[in-house]
């Protein structure tokens, strides 16, 4: 089914993962057309498929991107507070800004500065990209993701590209109550996406989703 939903245009992909129940929100559907994947992209851009953007990083395929839109929706409200760890190419944060509009900020965090500054090239491509920098709609930082972005926190949705090895403390310390998070999370040799719900009362439940196969969040490469 994925694989089906690829296109020739940024519009004839977001119809088809629509038209295959990928993307179920208009909200969604907005947002990811506002985004022109070829900005992120370095190939094939309308495919649906994840493609390497260098550093040993990956964007991801977009059945994915909109899944974890769908999965957070709720807490994707314009005005909200959203944290994109592991931002890679800039595409899943620019989307999310879409979401939470001009009242809303999202910041997207990768601990690799060449992807911090790709990131800012990508957005940079479109007049919305650069009013979104411009006026803190979205902000990029260096930083290790495992420990979250403490500045900006508590967060209404928090994303994770990347698996992490174990569910990390910080990251729900940093989400509000209620807030959800969206994080591949290493379970021996696979990987499975979990939700993070925090509700009204600081309650923490935790729901395996389904199995993926991601970029671990790791250390810093030292060279
Ligand atoms: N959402 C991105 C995914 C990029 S791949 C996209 O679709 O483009 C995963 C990203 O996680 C990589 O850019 C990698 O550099 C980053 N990453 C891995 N470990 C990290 C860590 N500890 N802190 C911050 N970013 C990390």
């Amino acid at each position: 089914m994925a694989w089906r939903s690829s296109g020739t245009t940024n519009a004839s992909l977001i119809a088809n993962l629509s038209k295959n129940g990928l993307i179920q929100s208009t909200r969604i559907q907005e947002a990811m057309q506002r985004v022109d994947r070829a900005h992120y992209a370095p190939r094939n851009p309308y495919d649906d498929h994840p493609q390497p953007i260098g550093h040993r990083a990956t964007i991801s395929a977009p059945h994915m991107h909109a899944n974890a839109c769908e999965t957070l929706l709720e807490y994707l409200k314009p005005g909200a507070r959203v944290l994109d760890i592991g931002s890679g190419s800039g595409y899943l944060t620019a989307v999310l800004a879409n979401l939470v509009g001009r009242e809303g900020k999202v910041v997207g965090v990768d601990h690799i500065e060449p992807l911090v500054a790709l990131a800012e090239g990508n957005m940079a491509k479109s007049e919305d990209g650069q009013r979104m920098m411009r006026e803190g709609q979205v902000r990029f930082v260096k930083a290790d993701g495992r420990k979250g972005w403490s500045e900006d926190a508590p967060y209404d949705a928090i994303h994770v590209g990347a698996a992490a090895a174990e569910h990390h403390q910080e990251l729900e310390e940093q989400l509000k109550a209620p807030g959800r998070m969206f994080v591949p999370v290493e379970e021996g040799s696979v990987q499975h996406i979990y939700v993070v719900d925090k509700d009204e009362k600081g309650v923490v439940v935790k729901k395996k989703l389904y199995g993926v196969q991601y970029v671990p969040l790791t250390d810093a490469p030292s060279v």
